[in-house]
């Protein structure tokens, strides 16, 4: 895995304590990068990069202070954009918190790139941009309104990395990932993802708890396919930049199928409990890959079968996902 360019180039991921931050770290400390974090510690642990202690350069800052991000795009030729709150109920709870935090966050760090001469950014969005669109799969260039502030938030960032791409001919690159799940990915707290919730669940001999009929569908993507799609998109053509492309495993699984998958991983044996549809949730989700594949040379490698069982064995071992 990897791109000839990132080896002894520096590198800064925002947000690499967090889950999909710190396995582009991992990545990229392979590749041989040099690898500086940026992160504030809002979400994302510490303990995510003991692992690479010593072959880290670590920047607790937060993306709201534009002297943090001049700091932490100094020298640097590549930067992975992976900082921000996630979760749309989050959003909902406190909308003006991930806006400022997302968006003005955003912001800044484009405006410390562009000074700075950085020579590409890969910035993580999300599928929620397609909003209350009801074409399936998922197209880029087929957006509909955005239904949360999160949703919000990330489609506006989308809109600065055109707009940044256009203005400054900073390169820039967006990747809208689709539930990416695997090791290290929280289970706890009121805003933890469907994947960490249900494991965690079974492995504490509870019901997992499904909002809605589980019907619902979702394009589970395995953490390895979004860190091979930042590499990718690092050395992917300049036509690419200023889009954004779908980045998924394309294939629906819902979420009745989902705990079924898990329980039958972990050995469970509790059924899930079905608890009120929640806000600002898409009722589909599947992703066309035709663009990014076009664009960037992205394929899926991991199929839910192989992501779930390499998620199941991490459950058990620590926090860095090591035995
Ligand atoms: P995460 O919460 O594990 O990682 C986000 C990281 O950003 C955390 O380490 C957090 O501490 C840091 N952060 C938050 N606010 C910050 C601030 N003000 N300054 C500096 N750092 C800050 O989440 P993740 O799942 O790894 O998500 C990474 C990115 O991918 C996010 O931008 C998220 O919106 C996007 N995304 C994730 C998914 C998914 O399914 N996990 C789907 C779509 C998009």
């Amino acid at each position: 895995m990897g791109i000839p360019e990132l080896a002894e180039a520096r590198i800064l991921i925002t947000g690499g304590a967090g889950f999909i931050g710190s396995h582009l770290a991992d990545a990229a400390v392979a590749a041989g990068a040099r690898v500086r974090i940026l992160d504030n510690l809002a979400t994302g642990l510490e303990s995510n990069l003991d692992h690479l202690q010593g072959r880290i350069e670590w920047q607790r800052g937060d993306l709201r202070d534009l002297e943090a991000c001049r700091r932490a795009v100094d020298q640097t030729t590549f930067v992975f954009h992976q900082g921000a709150l996630g979760s749309v109920p989050r959003s909902l709870e406190d909308p003006a918190t991930s806006i400022a935090v997302n968006v003005g966050g955003t912001t800044n760090l484009f405006m410390a790139c562009r000074d700075a001469g950085v020579r590409r950014i890969v910035y993580a969005s999300s599928s929620s941009v397609y909003g209350d669109h009801p074409g399936l799969p998922k197209e880029e260039g087929r957006e509909g309104n955005p239904l949360s502030p999160y949703a919000l938030s990330k489609s506006m960032c989308e809109q600065l990395c055109e707009s940044f791409t256009r203005s400054f001919g900073l390169e820039i690159v967006g990747l809208r990932y689709f539930n990416v799940y695997g090791p290290r990915q929280r289970p706890d707290g009121p805003y933890a993802a469907v994947i960490p919730r249900f494991f965690d669940a079974y492995r504490e001999g509870r019901a997992p708890k499904i909002f809605g009929d589980g019907e619902q569908s979702r394009d589970f993507t395995f953490v390895a396919d979004a860190v091979h799609a930042n590499l990718l998109a690092a050395g992917a053509p300049a036509e690419s930049c200023g889009r954004a492309y779908n980045v998924a495993a394309g294939r629906r699984t819902t979420l009745n199928e989902l705990v079924r998958e898990i329980r039958s991983l972990m050995g469970g044996t509790a059924e899930a409990v079905h608890e009120p549809e929640r806000a600002g949730d898409v009722r589909h989700s599947l992703a066309d890959l035709r663009q990014v594949e076009a664009g960037i040379g992205y394929r899926p490698r991991f199929d839910l079968a192989e992501g779930l069982r390499i998620t199941a064995e991490s459950y058990g071992r620590d926090s860095a996902g090591r035995s």
